[in-house]
């Protein structure tokens, strides 16, 4: 594959599914060498929420602002007000399904095939006040994925994608509702100060990491749904699925395996 070709291909998904994806591959120039999707989840199921922290931050504009402990303190910050929040929604709703939490809290949601521009591959999205749209085109191929070897025991039956999709896009609704409180939205990294002037900045990658700790909590899933950033784009291109995936296990201070590590089943 030329480089001109990779490109191409990773276009359309530059803007990603939660967020920005932007593939390192394509700075270097080198195509990533292609994995089976069972491989890509079962390694991407096992990082731990702190492991989570640097690939998170990858995606914030601010990111060469922190130190890598400061990107797991805040990590494990926003993961725990998402997951807070979630807990007070089921309470206060007495439901945890995300679809029947949606229709209780008075969301509009429909299931279009895709975004009205079709430029990019888009997942989902949230417009205020409270509309939801979760685009079927890319659930549809992340279900035929769950057929290849291995996904299913990885991903596990509890995982409906749609579900997963919408509880995320619930915590940014619940963000904007509790925007004068809830922890992603108070709280501030200094810019800079002379004297007593200063200026301050919202860190926007913070509502994205607890939006998913959010959806995790509804869906009672035993990994984190930033494995989806991977899954589904493997949909639309194994090829940039792979590079997430070697992206993300480098982030976690994990070795990428190569499709030959494949352990016979
Ligand atoms: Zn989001």
């Amino acid at each position: 594959m030329t480089k001109e070709r990779f490109k191409e291909l990773m276009q359309p998904i530059a803007d990603g599914l939660f967020g920005k994806q932007k593939p390192y591959h394509m700075q270097q120039g080198t195509p990533p060498v292609v994995r089976p999707v069972g491989m890509i989840v079962e390694d991407l199921c096992t990082i731990s929420d702190d492991e989570w922290a640097k690939y998170a931050f990858s995606r914030e504009p601010l990111n060469g602002k922190f130190t890598d402990e400061q990107r797991v303190e805040l990590t494990r910050k926003a993961m725990a007000c998402g997951r807070e929040y979630a807990e007070r929604v089921v309470q206060e709703q007495g439901v945890r399904d995300p679809e029947k939490l949606a229709e209780k809290l008075g969301m509009k949601v429909d299931y279009p095939r895709m975004p009205q521009s079709t430029d990019r591959v888009l997942f989902a999205e949230f417009r205020e006040p409270n509309k939801i749209h979760i685009y079927m085109d890319g659930v549809d191929k992340g279900e035929v994925l769950f057929a290849e070897p291995g996904v299913r025991h990885a991903l596990t039956a509890q995982l409906d994608i749609k579900k997963l999709l919408l509880g995320h896009e619930l915590f940014h609704w619940v963000e904007e509702k509790y925007r004068k409180e809830i922890w992603t939205r108070t709280y501030r990294l200094r810019l800079w100060e002379v004297g007593p002037v200063h200026n301050d900045s919202t860190v926007m990658v913070l509502g994205e990491i607890a939006a998913m700790a959010f959806t995790q909590a509804l869906n009672n899933l035993r990994y984190s749904p930033y494995v989806m950033d991977a899954y589904l784009v493997y949909g639309y291109s194994p090829e940039a699925a792979s590079a997430l995936y070697e992206e993300m296990m480098t982030f976690a201070g994990r070795t990428p395996r190569l499709p030959e590590e494949l352990e016979p089943a």
